[in-house]
């Protein structure tokens, strides 16, 4: 692999061979992270990279567009069918692109969002002050109820009452239950605002339908394209017909220059892909994991929060169970023994972003190798026993041999 970048450049080949070992010879359970497809990887990689194809199928601003039409249009129309939406727009270059499409779209400067909570498993792009979206709005931020780590819906009418945003945002980052959009959405209508339900995380389980669909409910639908729904690397945006011609516009000219035409090769392949039977099976597969990793944590002594999960994610608040254990130290105790996750914040952090107070780990990169409950529940157990004894060297070095067994057992990217 990557004979051809070896000639030309060890230093960077020997970067790639590097990271191409690394994904095979440990547990990615970074929740926001998969493992592509070698078609959709191959696409990625393809000569579209090559290609300056500003403007949108049929209506390009330079010459020699028809395969760059051919691939964006496909895009569009898989992901039509996966999501239902009237209108999709698959140039943003990240989820976090579409966001900002969405908002110069419909507001203004000045325009107020309400959105969750960074530490409570919102996003910097729904207006944190470290991102542009909190620089250029006025934001007001939402919780989860501090008892039941669910969304406090309630109080989200009460606050979207008296702060009278132009938007509110739903779909999160760390958070493990489903969403009712329908009642996020009523909270927006009351205070005539818009609804952007931002699905970057759970794109392939809305899709295969193990989630419920904010497509039809919120105005717009925003999301990434590579977590989940293990297509090529960007964002995508959905909407209404009516706010179609506002979207593509706030997108191209408004904060892209070219679209990245091998990118939406990618995502034209991995939507060919999740149109397959095996995505349904796949997604499914993906939250009964997490559901056996939760199930195992918990057997643990492990606190969940909201207690479980329906999603591809649990957070695990290490509060109650190791007061003294910083979700950082865990995550650099668990990256010594193969398994990659993140420290997170939880709701009501009393550490901080850098250093919080929880774990979260998803499923769906260990589903794509083929892991099921039980290699699931097997993990739960490696990464209870990394948390009970971080500093003990004999338990890390017995945890990564188990690790290095799974990883030979359930192998990836072998044709590569
Ligand atoms: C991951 C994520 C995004 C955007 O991610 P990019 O890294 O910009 O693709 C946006 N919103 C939520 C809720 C996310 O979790």
């Amino acid at each position: 692999m990557y004979d051809r970048v070896r000639e030309a450049d060890p230093a960077v080949a020997d970067a790639l061979g590097d990271e191409l070992d690394r994904q095979r010879g440990t547990l990615a359970m970074i929740a926001s992270e998969n493992h592509a497809s070698p078609a959709v990887l191959e696409a990625q990689g393809s000569v579209l990279t090559n290609k300056y194809a500003e403007g949108y199928p049929g209506e390009r601003y330079y010459a020699g567009c028809g395969p760059s039409d051919e691939v964006e249009s496909l895009a569009v129309e898989r992901a039509k069918e996966l999501w239902g939406a009237e209108h999709v727009n698959v140039q943003p270059h990240s989820g976090t692109q579409a966001n900002m499409g969405v908002y110069l779209a419909m507001l203004d400067p000045g325009d107020r969002i309400l959105s969750l909570d960074l530490t409570h498993g919102g996003h910097l792009s729904h207006g944190h002050p470290a991102n542009f979206a909190g620089q250029l709005f006025e934001v007001e931020q939402y919780e989860v109820d501090p008892e039941t780590g669910y969304v406090d819906y309630e109080g989200l009418a009460e606050q979207a009452e008296a702060f009278d945003p132009d938007i509110v945002v739903s779909g999160y980052s760390a958070y493990p239950r489903e969403v009712e959009w329908e009642r996020v959405q009523a909270v927006a209508e009351s205070v005539d605002a818009y609804h952007l339900a931002d699905i970057a995380h759970i794109t392939g389980l809305v899709a295969a339908g193990v989630h419920d669909s904010p497509v039809g409910v919120a105005d717009f639908v925003t999301g990434s394209t590579h977590k989940t729904i293990r297509a090529g690397r960007g964002g995508i945006i959905m909407t209404s017909e009516e706010h179609a011609d506002a979207v593509d516009a706030a997108v191209f000219p408004g904060s892209q220059g070219g679209p990245l035409m091998h990118n939406i090769a990618g995502k034209a392949v991995g939507f060919g892909e999740a149109l397959e039977p095996a995505f349904g099976e796949y997604a499914q597969q993906v939250v009964d994991n997490a559901r056996a990793l939760g199930d195992s944590l918990a057997e643990n002594g492990l606190s969940l929060v909201s207690g479980g999960t329906d999603t591809h994610l649990v957070l695990v608040d290490l509060r109650d169970s190791h007061p003294d254990l910083s979700g950082g130290t865990a995550e650099d105790a668990l990256e010594e023994t193969g398994i990659v996750l993140n420290g997170n914040t939880v709701p009501g952090e009393t550490r901080s972003a850098f250093d919080p107070s929880g774990i979260r780990a998803g499923t769906a990169g260990l589903t794509t190798r083929g892991m099921e409950e039980d290699a699931l529940r097997q993990v739960g157990d490696l990464i209870s026993r990394v948390v009970d004894d971080h500093d003990d060297p004999e338990v890390l070095d017995a945890v990564s041999e188990e690790v290095d067994a799974l990883c030979a057992d359930y192998p990836l990217y072998d044709d590569l």
